[in-house]
């Protein structure tokens, strides 16, 4: 292709010339979609079309070139080779322009990693443990299922005394080639999903999955100040590699509910019921806490809502550094079902008592009266 005849780059992409990496990448990704060989096959017109948005862009998307070209021209890359529009061969950087644009396309036609063989699935395991577990951490023991090597096959699939046979499409590479127009894509075999190999005997104890069913015991250490929705990752413990690494196994925290502490941030919070005379008198109440019990003296005149602070009686902070406080709320519980005695008496305490033991209530009604008239 001679240099007076080629298109400028910027027009070839559709671009402003002081278009960003961005916007470039996207403007070649639509024309290339619109032109892939594989969508226009033995349409020479499209596949001109793509080679020349190939070039455009193997040029605008790289900093240096596109300054040079900015500044030169097609002249001021014609010397650089490679640029010549001919094939694009093993060892050009077109498999990266290839891997960057089509990756998501083809689901990763890299090949590479797919050769080195199969990761293993990461696994999700559910551990449900106690709101005490949860604020000062626990091991635990746990069964997780997993796909275990089949031994009768050895991970074959074959039935023992067979071999698999290398699969003939793609001669047990897993991966098959197949060029198009002037470029080769690699993609996972369909004949053997990958495998390199078909099983034409099946083993009977794996049914020819080359795995079974199995599950090993594992021993969690959970954390202090884990939450529901806390994630722990034990790397390489999930499902078994084919060839490749093991996954990984998640547990998930979920903390059962306690009967009386609710938890929120990293402080616990705990309603504590008390009997009017005991709110009105003074009192000493005994307040559970994860550290066990501790005496509080409530002061004569407490009112219902009353938050008092047990500071560091709360949840160890996950990042192992302090500890959150108790929050104890004083909750003034009205008696009911009184008897006829209980009543008289009340009704006595009402009589003598003025309006100035309950301020509260008469600055209240202070109000009332001031807005009524
Ligand atoms: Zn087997
Ligand atoms: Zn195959």
């Amino acid at each position: 292709m001679a240099n007076g005849e080629k298109r400028d780059y910027y027009e070839i992409l559709g671009v402003h010339r002081n278009a960003s990496e961005t916007e470039i990448k996207k403007a070649f990704r639509k024309l290339a979609l619109q032109h892939h060989p594989d969508k226009n096959p033995d349409d020479k017109a499209a596949e001109d079309r793509f080679k020349e948005a190939t070039e455009a862009y193997e040029v605008l998307s790289d900093a240096q070139k596109r300054a040079h070209y900015d500044q030169f021209g097609h002249a001021g890359l014609s010397g650089g080779g490679g640029f010549s529009g001919g094939g694009f061969g093993a060892g050009t950087p077109f498999g990266d322009i290839f891997s960057d644009i089509f990756g998501d396309i083809f689901g990763g036609t890299g090949g590479r990693g797919r050769q080195q063989g199969r990761r293993g699935d990461d696994l999700l395991y559910n551990l449900e443990i106690s709101f005490e577990e949860a604020a000062f951490g626990v091991e635990k023991r746990i069964e997780v299922p997993f796909a275990k090597r089949c031994g009768a096959c050895n991970g074959s699939g074959s039935k023992p005394g067979t071999e698999p046979k290398v699969c003939p499409s793609c001669r047990g590479a897993g991966q098959v080639r197949y060029q198009q127009g002037f470029f080769s894509v690699s993609k996972t075999c369909g004949q053997c999903q990958g495998e390199g190999k078909i099983v034409d005997n099946p083993c009977p104890t794996c049914r020819g999955k080359g795995s079974v069913k199995d599950s090993k015991a594992l021993s969690v250490k959970v954390p202090g100040g884990v939450e529901t929705g806390s994630r722990l990752k034990l790397t390489g413990e999930g499902g078994q590699g084919k060839g490749g690494p093991n996954g990984d196994l998640y547990v998930a925290i979920s903390v059962r509910e306690h009967p009386i502490f609710q938890r929120e941030d990293n402080n616990v919070i705990c309603e504590f019921p008390i009997s009017f005379i005991q709110a009105s008198l003074g009192c000493e109440i005994e307040v559970p806490t994860l550290d066990g019990k501790v005496s509080m003296k409530i002061p004569d005149g407490t009112q219902s809502g009353k938050i008092y602070r047990l500071r560091g009686k709360g949840i160890p902070s996950l990042q192992g550094y302090g500890r959150g406080d108790q929050l104890v709320i004083i909750r003034v519980e009205t008696p009911t079902n009184l008897n006829k005695k209980q009543k008289e008496l009340l009704e006595e305490f009402a009589r003598i008592s003025g309006e100035d033991v309950h301020p509260l209530k008469k600055g209240f009604l202070d109000k009332v009266m001031e807005f009524l008239t």
